[in-house]
């Protein structure tokens, strides 16, 4: 908590703080401890937790990142939150991110910026950015995030953390704000495998609030780590790595490609077998990413109507406190998402866009299949670049959608994907971290390795 206060006027990861209710709660805990309660707090007890703020929580604000959500005190915990409550984990803030989701800097949130605790003249990536530069700047020790297009694994891959985005189901969107809801899946944030694979045992599972989580079983997930300790042992013995070749081609930094090509002969040498795999139909994501997320968003976003949620304004009647509400309650962004997905959907147009869209998900899930089948884990970078300059992109919202990539494909095919630093670029004081991305089958989830057991 100390460390927290230290690093929070610079890094400003949270919206919310709740340092001084943590630090009653670590109290109450102690004292239960203390008093023989062993067996009454759970496996996470006293792990402090940050919460992506578009996740319901209710004795705290949750704003979506949005001013139409300023106050807004939802009645509920989302089920993700609820869980690791029940495994006593304590929620220390709620954590900063583009408006309902939508970028990948955190600039997008209509209340701060926050910084990259590698370099705080950079981004941290988003739109999870505060989750993932709370877990990197050690304000707190795992967190929870969202990913419906690479929201967790592009900013675990500019702060040097772990990110998971779990296959989608596997984890209930019960308390998740909807962006785009066929897409949308709550992810998990650690500084190592170990962490991470701990937080998602705890939040995964079939839930009745969500239709679309699964049944399966859920194991455990940390028991399954093997430890790459032994070079010679060649733990990985028998494992097909596929390096998916459009992802290393022009566009992507050089820095980039050689640490992805670093991790790949690592790799190799642990015993895999590593090969170049072509996915053809992987630029094609990117467009169809962004007309069926926004699509989806225009509908998710008509809740947001001024009356069953946040500030009340007063109008002279119901279009006006619609028109109102939403015309200085919605961000730039996420106006021309909704202007952007209306028109995709209006009936001249389904043809051209949504539909056509929809065709080239089931086009890039079947490649997903096809390559899934003949390796075991398809690797790749998580973004094209490390962290970026505040502002770089800004105005250029094509550039910031560009920088998507890597991630859409997995979220239009509801794969589990794992981030994890593997190297370094140039820049900042210490150079600035690369990700490494690993795709594996629908409940792969157990990879049954952890590339690096404690990142520092
Ligand atoms: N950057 C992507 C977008 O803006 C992904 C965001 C996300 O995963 N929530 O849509």
């Amino acid at each position: 908590l100390s460390r927290l206060r230290r690093t929070e006027p610079s890094v400003r990861s949270f919206i919310h703080v709740a340092d001084a209710a943590a630090e009653r709660e670590a109290e109450e805990l102690d004292r239960r401890i203390a008093s023989g309660e062993k067996d009454a707090v759970g496996p996470l007890a006293g792990v402090l937790v940050g919460v992506k703020d578009n996740l319901c929580t209710a004795n705290m604000p949750s704003t979506g990142g949005s001013r139409i959500l300023d106050g807004y005190r939802p009645p509920y915990d989302a089920t993700a939150v609820q869980r690791l409550r029940e495994a006593g984990a304590i929620v220390v803030g709620k954590t900063n991110l583009d408006e309902f989701g939508m970028g990948s800097t955190t600039e997008g949130s209509a209340f701060q910026v926050t910084t990259n605790p590698w370099d705080d003249s950079r981004v941290p990536g988003g739109s999870s950015g505060g989750s993932a530069s709370a877990v990197s700047a050690r304000q707190c020790v795992v967190s929870l995030g969202s990913d419906t297009g690479g929201s967790v694994r592009q900013p675990a891959s500019f702060c040097g953390v772990v990110g998971l985005k779990p296959t989608y189901g596997r984890v209930s969107r019960f308390g998740l704000m909807a962006y785009a809801s066929s897409l949308d899946v709550v992810g998990c944030f650690g500084s190592s495998v170990f962490d991470t694979a701990t937080i998602l045992s705890v939040v995964a599972g079939h839930d009745k609030m969500d239709s679309t989580s699964s049944s399966q079983d859920v194991p455990d997930y940390a028991s399954e780590l093997v430890s790459l300790d032994l070079l010679e042992s060649k733990p990985l013995n028998g494992l097909r790595i596929g390096v998916i070749q459009e992802t290393l081609g022009e566009g992507v930094d050089n820095g980039v490609v050689s640490s992805i090509k670093g991790a790949a002969s690592h790799l190799e040498r642990l015993g895999s077998v590593v090969e170049e795999v072509s996915l053809p139909s992987f630029s094609l994501g990117l467009p169809a990413y962004y007309i069926l997320a926004s699509s989806e968003a225009s509908s998710n976003l008509s809740r947001y109507d001024g009356i069953r949620y946040g500030r009340q304004v007063s109008a002279d009647d119901l279009n006006g406190i619609y028109g109102e509400s939403r015309a200085n309650g919605l961000g730039h962004e996420v106006k021309m998402r909704i202007l952007m997905g209306t028109y995709a959907l209006s009936a001249g147009y389904y043809d051209a866009y949504y539909k056509r869209a929809q065709q080239v998900r089931t086009l890039v899930k079947e490649s997903f299949k096809d390559a899934l089948e003949r390796y075991d884990i398809l690797i790749s970078p998580a973004a094209p670049s490390a962290a970026y300059k505040i502002g770089e992109k800004i105005n250029d919202p094509l550039a910031m959608y560009a920088g998507d990539i890597m991630t859409v494909n997995v979220n239009l095919a509801g794969l589990p994907a794992l981030v994890v630093p593997c190297g370094f670029v140039e820049g900042g004081a210490a150079g600035l971290p690369v990700g490494l991305q690993m795709i594996g089958s629908p409940f792969s989830e157990a990879y049954r390795f952890s590339y690096f057991r404690e990142p520092t």
